[in-house]
Parts: C-alpha cells; structure tokens; sequence
C-alpha cells in the first residue's frame, strides 16, 4: 500500500516553513543575490524553526526529533522555494550536525552537539566536493593517512559553505581510496587547524548570496578523536543519500517557485488582447512545468521513503537528484521564456531562478556521473 497523503504533523511542518519562505525569504532573495550576504536576522530566525537543534538528543538540549527523511524532504522543498541560497545557508550546519547525531561515537555527541541547541545560528559545515573534472563521491581525492595516533589530511575541496565563518567543517576523506564508498571516513577539522586554507569566497554564477570556499588540506593532522563514529567509522553512503534527497527536495522547491510566478505572470501579461496563458505555446509549457515538478517531487519522496525504512537509497536518491539537476533547469528556464523578454531582466527572479538552478549540476557531483 502507497500513500502520498501527507500526515497531519507534516502539512503543518509545511505550511509554516512555507509562509516563512514566502514571506520572509522570497522577499530577502533579490537583495540577498545583489549584495551577496544574507541577514543576519533572517537566519536568526530560520534557525528559531529548529532545523538543525531538533535533531539533536535532548540529552545534549536539542529536540530529540527522529528526523524523518520525508519530513526533511518537505522542509528543505519549502525553504528552496524561498530562496536557495538562503535554504542552503540556513541547512548549512545539518551537514555538520546530522553525521555526528546519526553516527558519532557518544564523545563527538557530548563535545559538539550542544552548539546546535543555543539560540543563536552556529555556522558549521562540510566538505564533500573536490576541484576536479572527475570528481566521482566514491573515489574521493582527499586521503587520510594514519600517522601515529591520527590521521593526516591531503588534498582540496570546493564549493564548501559557510567554510569561513563555521567553528569546525567536516572533512570526507578516503581512507581507503579501493574500497570507494565504504572507505570514505568524516573527520572533524576546527577552521584555524594547521594545514587547512580556506580561499577567498568563491566567484559563482548563480548562488550568489552563499558564501562558499575552497579548501586546501596540507599535512593537515588531527587526532584518533576526530574520525566520526571512531573505529567503526561512518555510512557514507548513507550520508550522502541524504544530502543528495534534501538538495533535490530544494531544486523541487526552485522549479515550483519558478512554475508559480510564470503561471501567475501568463495570466496578468495580455498580448492581442488575451492573457498569454491562453496560448497554447504559454499554456503547455507550464503544463511541462508542472509535470517535471511532480514527477521530481515524487523521485525525492520515494529516495526519502527508502531511506526512513533504514535503506542506503544510493540509487534512488541519485535518481532524484540528477533528475531534479535536469528538470530544474528546463522548469526555470521555461520560468524565462513564458517571461518573454522581462525574463531577462532583474526585475524579475526568474533569471535568479535559472541561474541558481544551474548549480544542481554541479553540487555534489557532476549529473553526467
Ligand atoms: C536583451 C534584450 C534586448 C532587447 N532589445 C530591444 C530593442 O533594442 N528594441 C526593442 O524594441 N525591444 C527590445 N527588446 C524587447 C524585445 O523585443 C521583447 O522582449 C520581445 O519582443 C518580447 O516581448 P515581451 O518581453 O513583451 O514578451 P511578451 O510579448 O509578453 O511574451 C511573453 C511570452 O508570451 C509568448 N507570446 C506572446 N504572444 C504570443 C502569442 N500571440 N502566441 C503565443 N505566444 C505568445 C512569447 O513567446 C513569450 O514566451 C529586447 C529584449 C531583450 C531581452
């Protein structure tokens, strides 16, 4: 038995992260893509929703939620469809906070959970990717290399948010470069760490309000302490699912921003006298739109799903993601041309749109790969 039926918890997850990122995001997203900063209150009070503390233990002072991928789903479309810079910006610590509840040993739990619990936004974050036209997540370039006690890191990363500001990163290393996925270990590196540069921010095409960076890791050592999960290690796999269904669950909410405004905008904007949504070249394209946005949603959701009932997802949640990768930039470029040539020009967001939506492909792994 399949039910799509959201529970009743869920639409109200929904409907109140959706009237934030339609109030209050969307309104910040223009100026946030101009200036390249964020406010700082908009992300105090993001972090109020507790995207980050409520899953952390309540013995640690967090919520203690269980963290339901489909849920998660649910929160990340809404806040891409505020904005995605914002939306990354905001879920930036789960990529720090997430593999240490999940699959930290009890001491990582006690020594960096508490941070996520206070009311004030803690920058964190991790680095995946890596500066290479080959980049594959099962054949990671950064090594770890066991020295004595610890480890000793190498390499570069790219596109790391918040790397800048965060107290610590997570640092996804092979450990053993055979055993592709299952010899990928996270380490915990603080920012001032001896070894570890961090560039100047980066230079992107659309995202423009993220700040994100390049890491260069040399000899960078770091104790036994800092391999998250200790010996046992952690499921990258598993891990990457999971970011992989939150970033597609994102791009479902920038195609059904973009969708929106075009539909609204087609039925205002005459032309001979009749709304141009009445011109089958206006009418189906939204109606291919709206096809691509369920048919993606429903990809998340099922990677979603296969990952609540404990599953690694690999395969669906790739599906999703490099699905979402392609759609998203036919839905928002269509966003542009349903537009006309007001598209084009900033007073509109759809051009954000369709650059910010040009990034799936490139976050997190080439779509081709
Ligand atoms: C970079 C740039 C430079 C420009 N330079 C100039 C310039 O130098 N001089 C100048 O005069 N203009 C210029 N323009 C404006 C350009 O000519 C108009 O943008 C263009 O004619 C489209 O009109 P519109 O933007 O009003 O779109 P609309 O007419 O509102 O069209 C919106 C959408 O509806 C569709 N549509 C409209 N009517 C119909 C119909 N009857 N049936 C089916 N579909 C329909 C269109 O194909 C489009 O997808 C420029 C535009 C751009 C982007």
């Amino acid at each position: 038995m399949i039910d799509f039926e959201l529970s009743e918890e869920q639409q109200m997850i929904r409907d109140s992260v959706g009237a934030f990122a339609r109030d209050e995001i969307r309104p910040a997203a223009r100026p946030a893509d101009e200036s390249g900063a964020i406010p700082a209150p908009l992300v105090a009070k993001a972090w109020q929703f507790g995207f980050v503390s409520g899953a952390v233990p309540e013995k640690f002072g967090g919520g203690g939620d269980t963290r339901p991928a489909v849920t998660g789903a649910i929160v990340a479309e809404e806040l891409g469809f505020g904005d995605l810079s914002i939306a990354i910006h905001v879920l930036a610590p789960r990529l720090f906070a997430f593999p240490i509840v999940e699959m930290g040993t009890d001491d990582q739990r006690a020594k960096y959970l508490k941070r996520f619990t206070g009311a004030d936004f803690a920058a964190a974050t991790a680095a995946v990717m890596e500066p290479r036209f080959d980049f594959d997540l099962s054949a990671l370039q950064v090594s770890a290399r066991r020295d004595g006690g610890g480890f000793v890191l190498n390499g570069a990363k790219c596109y790391v948010p918040l790397a800048a500001e965060a107290d610590s990163m997570l640092v996804y290393a092979a450990t053993d470069a055979a055993k592709g996925f299952a010899g990928v270990d996270g380490f915990i590196v603080p920012r001032g760490a001896a070894g570890v540069t961090i560039s100047e921010r980066e230079k992107n095409m659309g995202l423009k309000a993220l700040a994100t960076y390049e890491l260069t890791l040399k000899d960078c050592r770091v104790g036994a302490d800092a391999r998250v999960g200790g010996d046992k290690g952690i499921d990258f796999s598993r891990l990457m699912s999971q970011s992989r269904v939150a970033l597609a669950a994102m791009g479902v909410g920038v195609m059904n921003a973009a969708f929106e405004y075009a539909r609204d905008y087609a039925k205002e904007r005459k032309a001979f006298g009749v709304p141009i949504a009445t011109k089958q070249a206006i009418a189906f394209m939204l109606a291919d739109m709206a096809i691509e946005i369920d048919a993606a949603r429903l990809l998340v959701w099922e990677a979603a799903f296969k990952l609540d009932k404990g599953g690694d997802a690999l395969k669906e949640s790739y599906l999703a993601k490099n699905y979402v990768a392609q759609s998203a930039l036919k839905v928002t470029d269509n966003g542009v041309q349903v537009l006309g040539g007001h598209g084009y020009i900033r007073e509109h967001p759809v051009e954000m749109w369709l650059r910010n939506a040009r990034g799936f492909s490139a976050i997190d792994g080439i779509a081709t790969v």
